[in-house]
């Protein structure tokens, strides 16, 4: 078990080598892509490694020259990663038009990094009518043939279900790693979750089944560390938490018994039908109102509400919000989501990630004085 999280530290530590390697190894292109909402499975079926972008751990510096001070911190730090050549060995860069950070990308990328192969879609927010449907179903389909021509290989509806199948089976195990944190709250420490989630973002998926695989029967064999203040965690869109802030709220004597975080539970949720049409059915995983995304621009669908369930459902004593600084999506949201928490009597505490400086005295404050809070409760 040690040997597997060792692994996946390593490799969410410094992607860099670890894919540089595998791609020499491998003869394959490997592909970043912008998270959250990207079909993998497209680029998988045509032979190639779909990665997701990832926030470095270094401050941003030669970056500052391309991109505001004021972005979130994954997309100043991809800027910066890229401009200083430290993402040379990706053959090739998806995005979408997810959020007005995001938007800008592909043209600072274009203009000083330009990777071998650029695409850039446009997927819709969830308004309501089967025309969204369609549009979103030629953007993947344009992704597809674009693929097919840059790597050479076709993407039969074979392949693509094959692809599915794999992604699918790395999403039931991933869930399978998080009923065990439900079950016995304390058996995974944060940062392992973590890790555990951004591993399979960064490796092929079929080695991340096989470790996961090894790993679910030693995770069962554990104790939990005792624990007693039962907290859900949510928020943290497109990147990873600071793993300090995860150990922080532990060693406070809180336990997270749940989240719904892009590097979490978001990831994972909901399997891609197999189907005839496999285009078709990874539209419809995207078109799923739940997990609600801030950025989907979807009115009918509450995203307090899903928060306020999983709390519930996991009998937390509270919640902790991990804002990213400067993420409007999350930022617009935080008001209603802060009003309803406290309508429905749920402590909440909100704690401001950024990228490079984190002031963890802050946040220790914060969690005290939370946690004297919710201890009593
Ligand atoms: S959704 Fe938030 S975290 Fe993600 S790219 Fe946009 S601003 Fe950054």
């Amino acid at each position: 078990m040690e040997r597997i999280l060792k692994k996946f530290f390593e490799l969410t530590a410094n992607p860099y080598g670890s894919l540089a390697e595998w791609k020499e190894k491998n003869k394959k292109k490997v592909i970043g892509c912008y998270p959250m909402q990207l079909p993998e499975e497209i680029i998988h079926a045509a032979g190639m490694l779909p990665v997701i972008i990832w926030r470095s751990n270094e401050p941003v510096t030669m970056g500052h020259a391309h991109i505001a001070p004021f972005n979130c911190g994954l997309t100043r730090s991809f800027v910066d990663d890229a401009v200083k050549g430290k993402l040379s060995f990706l053959d090739g860069v998806v995005f979408y038009r997810m959020c007005l950070q995001a938007q800008s990308l592909p043209f600072i990328i274009e203009r000083n990094a330009c990777p071998s192969y650029m695409e850039y879609l446009y997927l819709p927010a969830l308004y309501p009518g089967a025309s969204i449907r369609d549009y979103l179903i030629e953007e993947f389909e344009r992704l597809k043939k674009s693929l097919e021509e840059f790597g050479g290989q076709e993407i039969t509806v074979q392949s693509l279900n094959r692809s599915i199948s794999v992604y699918n089976r790395n999403r039931r195990l991933l869930a399978e790693v998080y009923a065990l944190r439900r079950e016995k709250p304390g058996l995974i420490k944060g940062r392992e979750m973590q890790a555990i989630v951004n591993s399979s973002m960064l490796m092929p998926k079929e080695e991340h089944n096989r470790l996961l695989e090894e790993l679910i029967p030693e995770l069962k064999k554990r104790s939990p560390a005792d624990q007693k203040v039962r907290v859900v965690i949510y928020g943290g869109l497109c990147q990873t938490v600071q793993p300090e802030v995860l150990d922080l709220i532990e060693s406070l004597g809180m336990v997270i018994v749940d989240d719904d975080m892009y590097v979490g539970s978001r990831y994972f949720a909901n399997e891609v039908e197999a189907s005839e049409k496999p285009v078709e059915s990874l539209a419809n995983r995207y078109l799923k109102k739940l997990p609600p995304c801030p950025t989907k621009g979807d009115w009918e669908t509450d995203w307090t509400d899903y928060v306020i369930e999983i709390v519930k459902r996991n009998k937390a004593q509270g919640v902790i919000t991990m804002l990213v600084k400067f993420c409007p999506p999350h930022l617009c949201y935080y008001p209603d989501l802060k009003r309803k928490f406290a309508e429905h009597g749920i402590p909440e505490v909100l704690i401001e990630l950024e990228h490079e400086v984190i002031s963890l005295e802050q946040t220790r404050t914060r969690l005290q004085s939370f946690i004297e809070i919710i201890g009593g409760v």
